[in-house]
């Protein structure tokens, strides 16, 4: 991208493509939107022309091409002469007003909830697939800046600058929360302290630790694994009870037993296929296995999870490893078609868990450390 990004730029620096008249005094040649792209330009043909040219050259530099079919072209005040032979040399179909993004108009006012109405059609596709792609907005922050503040403020300085209805709804919002800031940087005496974590313990809300956070973060915890442990233990996972009660039409059927309903505490304690796993786990770490509902399993595990002893280490991250790989079990059967035996689960676990262990100072003077090795392949 960034390749394409200088191209551009070097074309406009000569004069081969003339700016966007709002982009002249920024020199905004394009934005990137994670793998969108917006060029900007003046509506003449050879600007235009030129344009076609850069992304060919990008094309031979990269083998990326532009899908012309994915394209639009969008413009105002400019002749329909030169509207009709900018899109018989570009092949881009004319879109229209506002632009739209994930179906979202991208407007300066306020959004409506109607407005936000495809993007939701998009978040509960997103929660069906279990994978998919989100996006993320990735903005020139220096170009996006320098941009504001040369057309939206005329050079006023930010923190200047009186609030007029002909704003944006971002930008009286960003005003209205200069005093925010000001309190907060106001009285910095050690900017070098000034870190993004010193913001975040700065701004957020602080509350009591939850009773089982012990269990999700901790020193060897795999992140990708807590974030799943910690949405079941919220309930935040979209099981299928979950999607039926947000209004989706689902039979709500288990995909591991096609026989209950698919909800939080029957997919991760009462089914079982995990409980079979849990078991398998418990008896490698010399632990009997008695059968308890979600919300006493849980508390079991806060009173017994604790510590730094390599056994409590190796239970929760058993513990993450068995929430993960029953959520990533469902999807596949759910969304791939295809499925793993619990005794091919429990073997991913302890794999899991032997590796993320392995190289951990572990007093193996200890009889009980020693076997636990010896049973979970830590070296
Ligand atoms: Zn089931």
């Amino acid at each position: 991208m960034n390749v394409l990004s200088r191209l551009l730029n070097v074309a406009a620096r000569n004069s081969l493509i003339r700016f966007h008249p709002k982009c002249k005094r920024v020199s905004l040649t394009h934005l990137c939107f994670a793998d969108d792209l917006l060029i900007f330009c003046h509506g003449d043909v050879s600007s235009i022309l030129v344009v076609v040219g850069v992304l060919g050259v990008f094309y031979e530099l990269s083998s990326l091409q532009l899908n012309a079919g994915k394209s639009e072209l969008f413009a105002c005040g400019v002749h329909d002469d030169i509207l009709s032979r900018a899109q018989v040399v570009t092949g881009f179909k004319l879109g229209s007003f506002p632009v739209r993004y994930l179906g979202v108009p991208l407007v300066t006012r306020k959004l409506t909830a109607k407005d936000y109405l495809p993007l939701v059609d998009n978040i509960r596709v997103f929660q069906i697939s279990g994978v998919g792609s989100w996006f993320f907005l990735m903005w020139s922050s220096s170009r996006l800046s320098s941009f504001v503040k040369e057309y939206a403020l005329k050079g006023t300085a930010f923190w200047e600058v009186s609030p007029k209805p002909q704003f944006s709804w971002t930008l009286r919002k960003l005003l209205k929360l200069r005093n925010t800031v000001a309190d907060l940087f106001g009285n910095v005496v050690d900017w070098n302290a000034v870190k993004s974590k010193w913001v975040w313990e700065k701004l957020r809300d602080k509350r009591e630790k939850v009773r089982w956070e012990h269990l999700i973060w901790f020193p060897l915890h795999v992140p990708r694994m807590s974030i799943v442990a910690w949405m079941v233990v919220l309930n935040r996972l979209p099981t299928k009870v979950k999607l039926i009660n947000m209004g989706m039409k689902l039979d709500g059927l288990c995909d591991l037993c096609n026989a209950e309903l698919e909800d939080k505490d029957h997919l991760f304690n009462d089914y079982g296929f995990v409980s079979g796993i849990w078991r398998s786990i418990l008896q490698t770490c010399k632990i009997p296995h008695m059968i308890l509902c979600w919300s006493d399993s849980l508390d079991w595990a806060v009173v017994n999870f604790r510590g730094k002893s390599l056994l409590v280490s190796i239970l929760k991250l058993a513990w993450i490893s068995l929430l993960y790989f029953v959520w990533e079990e469902r999807n596949f059967r759910c969304f791939r078609g295809c499925s793993r035996s619990a005794d091919n689960i429990f073997e991913c676990i302890r794999r899991y868990v032997g590796d993320r262990i392995n190289g951990c100072s572990i007093n193996k003077a200890d009889s009980v450390n020693l076997q636990l090795c010896l049973d979970w392949n830590i070296g």
